[in-house]
């Protein structure tokens, strides 16, 4: 290493995402990271900030997300890092392609400067990489392949940006070297003693679109700066080539201080010290909610509003497909208030004979009755509840059917009355899931649902001509929402109350035998 004041590598990476609990089970279970900070958003306090990273959280390891429940996916884009790289052990890749592919994420493996790349995407759509340069796996006795093949930090980012020369430009004025080149790829080095975090790839293409920010995409991206005196050059000769710097912000973790580079991103400049340890003991790193010092005296109004990080599992019935008929399909059976898993199964073998079926019980009880979210009064639906919930029975179903190796493109949703409305509201807020949804006396769960593109997506309304539960008009702009954000909406009127008949049976079946022949 040179006495020469430079960047030392990649420090933390920070994200954003919708799901918090879809959040931590992909990364700790899928990833096998360490979730090694628990704490909120300092500018936002009523939500969380996650950190994970390697056992001690050290620099160079540590990716962050803010999980804003119900925010819409955003857009990776130019002015961007559109990819996170994770460094594995050579000769793993194989491993991790198929332990992604059992929990259902789909890879694309590639070579790169001769190193095999697996890309995939988290379930938000964030991009991620894993790297096979990290030399062999330790062979330590009695050690897992889960622990020999495990991740090892970050390897590298990848900025897509229209021009090279303003961001090179700066890079080299952070110290770092340009080492190679592929097409459009421009890497990075930076100087750093652990081999680890010290790539950073630029791809350059002048027509690509501007990213759009939400959830799935990158916030920014921070670099490592040993010393609160090198930060503090670092502002100055920053200063002094253009850049508007911010002033030092503590991070209580780490000491920041930002800026944009010329393509767009959001840079960061923050220390190696305090670290984790700082707030609670290395080994429980993770296990309970840290908050600043200026947040404490709100700590139980914070801890309230907050959803939690591992929602109890839902009960719920699972029935595997017959031989014969739709053996691709999965129907979701979701009941109506008072209701439970048994509820519909009888319907959904009708709907659909030979599907397997999910059947979950609603986790939420009223005066004894499961309900999948809660309302305030009759008719009038907590939001706040309906937007958590829908993500939580989202997060349960990939994982559920992923697990029966069930296809993840063919979800079916088959929901009555308040089960209806969860299925409405998991079509909103998480469009991945169903491929299409039956639904019986809906109404509109969200008053003002996120923009959504469902084009594609078949949905049919099932309304009972004598119901007295269900406004009319609620099913009406449901209709509406669902049309106007491109689903294919059939409206049937059956002879009927509020319960389900053998007519909505005999219906549903022979509209999705159109689909599902
Ligand atoms: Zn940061």
């Amino acid at each position: 290493m040179t006495d020469k004041r430079t960047i030392r590598g990649i420090h933390h990476i920070t994200a954003i995402t919708s799901s918090a609990s879809a959040n931590v089970t992909f990364y700790e279970n899928i990833l096998g990271l360490r979730l090694v900070k628990q704490t909120v958003n300092f500018d936002d306090p009523f939500t969380y900030h996650l950190y994970y990273g390697d056992r001690e959280g050290n620099p160079g390891t540590i990716l962050t997300f803010f999980p804003w429940l119900g925010l819409p996916p955003g857009k990776s884009g130019a002015g961007m890092v559109t990819a996170i790289a994770f460094e594995i052990p050579t000769g793993s890749a194989g491993y991790w392609q198929e332990r992604l592919h059992r929990h259902g994420i789909e890879t694309n493996k590639t070579l790169r400067f001769g190193d095999e790349v697996i890309s995939f995407a988290d379930p938000h759509g964030l991009g991620l990489e894993l790297i096979a340069s990290g030399g062999p796996a330790l062979e330590r006795p009695g050690d897992t392949a889960e622990l020999a093949y495990r991740i090892r930090g970050f390897h590298s980012a990848t900025e897509l940006t229209k021009s090279l020369q303003p961001t090179q430009e700066l890079l080299v004025h952070l110290g770092m070297v340009l080492r190679d080149r592929d097409g459009s790829r421009f890497r990075f080095a930076m100087d750093n003693d652990e081999f680890r975090a010290r790539w950073y790839d630029l791809v350059v293409d002048p027509e690509a679109e501007k990213g759009q920010q939400g959830s799935g995409t990158v916030h920014h991206i921070a670099f490592r700066t040993p010393t609160d005196e090198e930060q503090k050059q670092w502002q100055r000769s920053l200063g002094e080539i253009g850049y508007q710097v911010t002033p030092v912000r503590d991070r209580k973790y780490f000491k920041s201080i930002y800026f944009h580079e010329p393509g767009g991103v959001l840079f960061e400049i923050a220390t190696d010290p305090p670290g984790f340890a700082v707030d609670e003991p290395l080994e429980d790193l993770g296990r309970s909610l840290q908050l600043p010092p200026q947040f404490e005296s709100w700590r139980a109004k914070i801890e309230a509003e907050l959803p939690p990080l591992r929602p109890p599992a839902f009960v719920h019935e699972f029935v595997g497909p017959r031989a014969s008929g739709s053996g691709e399909m999965t129907l979701v059976a979701l009941h109506g208030t008072g209701g439970d898993e048994q509820d519909l199964l009888p319907l959904a073998q009708v709907v659909a004979s030979g599907a397997a079926i999910i059947s979950p019980r609603g986790q939420v009880k009223e005066n004894g009755m499961n309900r999948f979210f809660r309302r305030l009064a009759a008719g009038v639906f907590d939001e706040k509840d309906v937007v958590r919930r829908a993500h939580e029975l989202a997060d349960f179903l990939l994982i559920t059917a992923a697990g029966h190796n069930r296809p993840l493109d063919k979800l079916v949703a088959l929901g009555y009355s308040n089960g209806a409305n969860i299925a409405a509201a998991v079509m909103f807020l998480r469009p991945e899931v169903f491929s299409e949804a039956i639904l019986l006396r809906p109404m509109l769960p969200l008053s003002q649902p996120p923009a959504v593109d469902l084009s594609g997506k078949k949905v049919l309304i099932l309304r009972g001509r004598m119901d007295k539960m269900i406004p009319a008009y609620s099913t009406d702009q449901l209709i509406k929402v669902l049309t106007d954000a491109g689903a294919q909406v059939e409206v049937r009127t059956i002879a009927a109350g509020h319960g389900p008949t053998s007519s909505d049976s005999e219906v549903a079946s022979q509209w999705l035998a159109d689909f599902h022949p």
